[in-house]
C-alpha cells in the first residue's frame, strides 16, 4: 500500500453536498479531503431550483458573488390540468427572508463547477478525483479509509471523522448498522434538458401539468436551460420513454424541434421517498442523498443536503477543536431528520397531486382545487414551519423548547466597519449574539471569553437613524481597542423591528442561522449565554 495521507475530515463524494460540507468545514481552518470516484464532474440533469434558506448557505460557502450569474430567479409556479385550467398558483416573487431571492433556477452542473472552484481556492481543502472508496474502518481514534484509482492502485487516507455524502447507494451508509425507513413512493420520470438556441419567453416560468394522460413539469433549468420532466405512463418502458425519438416526440407539442434547439441531455429517474435512520455511528456520518431522498417536487432534495452541511460543519469544528464532546454530533442527525422527514412528506403530497393516472380522480382533484381558487394555502396541507423542534436550542427551567427557539431566522443588510450589505456578506459567519443593547457590556469576562472561543459575533444593533452619534459605543469582543467592529447598523430596521415585534432585545443566533434563544431584557442575557455553554461544552460560565 503506499502512502497514507491524513485530514481532518474525509469526505466520500463530490457531489454538491460533499462539496458544501467540505468548503463550511475548511473555512474553519481544518484540513479536508474529498475523494470522489468520478475523474470528471457528474453531467446529468438533476436540480434545478433552490430556495432563499439554500442560497444564503451557499453564499457563505463562499459562492455569494457567483449566485447572480448561476441563477434565474422564478416568480410564478403554476400548475394546470390536461385543458389548461389553473389548479394551483405558488407565487415565489421577490426576496425571501434569508436576504436571497425566494426561489432561484438554476444548473446543477454549473454549480457543482463552481462549488468545485471554491474548493480549489480553499485553504486545507483537496479535492481528489478518480479516488472510489473501496475498504472502511474506525477505531476509537480515527477513520481508515481505502480508495482505488482509475488505474487500480490503492491509496490509504486516515481522518478524526468522516462524512459520506456518496449519494443514494452510499458506501459509507452501507459501514453503518441504520435501517432505512421508505414510504414506498416511486414513480418513474423521462428528465430532459434542453437550450433553446434563441432566448424565449415562458410565461409562466415554472409549470406543472396535471394531465392523467401524461403529467409533465416544465420548468426553468438556470439561465438559457429549460427543463421538461415527463412522468413514465402504464405500459410504457423504461427503454421506450428513454431515448432521444421520445424526447423530441414529447418536446414537439412545445414547438421545440433540432432546428431551434439543443437537446442537451435525457435520463429516466425512479422518485423515491425514504430517509435512513441512524446519521452517525462512531466517527462516520452520512449527509445529503446518502441520508434521505425525496420526489423532487418541492425541489428540496439537495436544498436538504445543504442544510444537512450547515448542520453539521459548525458541530463537526467544535468536537474538533475540543470545545465539545463528540456526544454533540448526535444531535446533528436528530435535529435534522426530523426537518427533512416534513420535506419528504411534503413532496410526497405534492406528488398525489400531480401523479394521478386516473381520468375520474383527475377530473374529482381539479373541482376541488378550482373550487379552493387555487390558492396554496387553502389547498395543501399546512406546510411545516422550518423550525428545529429539538436539539440544541434554548430550553425553559422545565427543559421545553423556549418560546421562538429553533426558528429559522431572517437576514437583512447590515452597516458594519464601513461596509453595507447582507449580514453574512459584512459580518461575517458563525454564532451571532445581536441585542438592542451593547451586548459584551451585559455580560462578564467569562462569558464573553466563551463567546470568543466560539468564533461568536457580537453584535450591538443600531438604528440607521441614531447610528451617527454612537460611534465607539459597544465592546466587540477579540477586537482592537477603538475598533468598533461591534456595532452594525440596522440599515433596512428589519432587525430591530422583527425584535421589537417578538418582544426580545437579544438573540443569539446558530451558525446555521436557527434560533438557539431569545431573551426579553438584558439582564436575561447570561443565563441564555450559559445555557449555550452547557449544552455545548456541559459547563455553563457561572
Ligand atoms: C430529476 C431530479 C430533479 C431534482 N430536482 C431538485 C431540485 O430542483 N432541487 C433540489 O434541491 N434537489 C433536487 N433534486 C435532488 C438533488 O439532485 C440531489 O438531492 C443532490 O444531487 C444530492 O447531492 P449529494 O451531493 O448528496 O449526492 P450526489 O449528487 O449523488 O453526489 C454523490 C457523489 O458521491 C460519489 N460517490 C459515490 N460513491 C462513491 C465512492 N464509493 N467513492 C467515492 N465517491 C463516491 C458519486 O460519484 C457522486 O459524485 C433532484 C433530483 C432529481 C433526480
Amino acid at each position: 500500500m503506499p502512502d497514507t495521507a491524513d485530514a481532518d475530515v474525509l469526505i466520500v463524494g463530490a457531489g454538491p453536498v460533499g462539496l458544501a460540507t467540505a468548503l463550511l468545514i475548511a473555512r474553519h481552518g481544518w484540513r479536508v479531503t474529498v475523494l470522489e470516484r468520478h475523474a470528471e464532474p457528474y453531467p446529468q440533469p438533476r436540480a434545478v431550483h433552490f430556495d432563499d434558506e439554500v442560497a444564503r448557505l451557499l453564499a457563505g460557502a463562499g459562492l455569494a458573488d457567483e449566485l447572480g450569474r448561476l441563477t434565474d430567479p422564478a416568480d410564478i409556479y403554476e400548475w394546470r390540468n390536461g385543458s389548461a385550467q389553473t389548479l394551483l398558483r405558488f407565487d415565489w416573487s421577490g426576496t425571501g427572508p434569508s436576504g436571497w431571492p425566494m426561489a432561484s433556477m438554476f444548473n446543477q452542473p454549473a454549480l457543482e463547477d463552481a462549488l468545485s472552484e471554491a474548493a480549489a481556492k480553499a485553504d486545507g481543502l483537496t479535492v481528489l478525483r478518480g479516488y472510489e472508496a473501496v475498504q472502511l474502518a474506525q477505531t476509537d481514534s480515527q477513520v481508515e479509509l481505502i480508495a482505488r484509482d482509475g488505474v487500480g492502485e490503492q491509496r490509504r487516507f486516515t481522518a478524526a471523522w468522516l462524512v459520506g455524502c456518496d449519494g443514494a447507494n452510499s458506501f459509507v451508509r452501507g459501514h453503518m448498522q441504520t435501517g432505512l425507513t421508505d414510504l414506498g413512493f416511486f414513480f418513474d420520470w423521462l428528465i430532459v434538458d434542453v437550450v433553446p438556441n434563441e432566448p424565449r419567453t415562458w410565461d409562466p416560468v415554472n409549470l406543472q401539468i396535471c394531465d392523467p394522460q401524461r403529467p409533465t413539469t416544465v420548468v426553468s433549468g438556470g439561465p438559457g436551460r429549460r427543463r421538461w420532466e415527463f412522468m413514465r405512463m402504464p405500459g410504457e418502458t423504461a427503454e421506450e420513454l428513454n431515448n432521444e425519438q421520445t424526447a423530441w416526440r414529447l418536446l414537439g407539442p412545445w414547438q421545440l424541434t433540432p432546428d431551434n434547439c439543443v437537446l442537451e441531455r435525457h435520463a429516466l429517474y425512479t422518485f423515491q421517498a425514504r430517509w435512513a435512520d441512524q446519521w452517525r455511528q462512531g466517527r462516520l456520518l452520512i449527509a445529503g442523498d446518502s441520508a434521505h431522498l425525496m420526489p423532487p417536487f418541492a425541489g428540496q432534495g439537495m436544498c436538504s443536503g445543504i442544510r444537512d452541511a450547515a448542520n453539521l460543519s459548525w458541530k463537526l469544528d467544535l468536537v474538533l477543536r475540543g470545545l465539545s464532546g463528540p456526544e454533540l454530533l448526535d444531535s446533528y442527525g436528530a435535529e435534522r431528520s426530523a426537518h427533512v422527514q416534513h420535506a419528504i412528506g411534503l413532496s410526497v403530497e405534492l406528488g398525489k397531486v400531480i401523479c394521478v393516472r386516473d381520468p375520474e380522480q383527475a377530473a374529482g382533484r381539479d373541482g376541488f382545487m378550482t373550487s379552493m381558487d387555487a390558492d396554496p394555502a387553502r389547498i395543501l396541507p399546512p406546510l411545516p414551519p422550518p423550525t428545529l423542534s429539538g436539539g440544541i436550542i434554548h430550553r425553559t427551567a422545565a427543559g421545553d423548547p423556549a418560546e421562538g427557539a429553533g426558528v429559522l431566522t431572517p437576514q437583512a443588510r447590515v452597516g458594519y466597519r464601513g461596509r453595507t450589505g447582507l449580514l453574512d456578506q459584512v459580518v461575517g459567519t458563525g454564532f451571532v449574539l445581536a441585542a438592542t443593547e451593547d451586548p459584551a457590556a451585559a455580560l462578564d469576562d467569562d462569558r464573553r471569553a466563551f463567546l470568543d472561543a466560539i468564533g461568536a459575533q457580537v453584535l450591538h444593533l443600531l438604528p440607521a437613524s441614531g447610528a451617527g452619534g454612537r460611534s465607539g459605543a459597544g465592546s466587540p469582543i477579540g477586537k482592537s481597542e477603538g475598533d468598533t467592529g461591534g456595532q452594525a447598523i440596522d440599515v433596512d430596521g428589519a432587525y430591530l423591528e422583527h425584535l421589537a415585534a417578538a418582544g426580545h432585545v437579544a438573540v443569539l443566533i446558530r451558525p446555521d442561522h436557527y434560533l438557539f434563544g431569545a431573551v426579553p431584557s438584558m439582564a436575561e442575557l447570561s443565563a441564555l449565554v450559559d445555557d449555550l455553554s452547557r449544552q455545548l461544552t456541559g459547563t455553563p460560565q457561572s
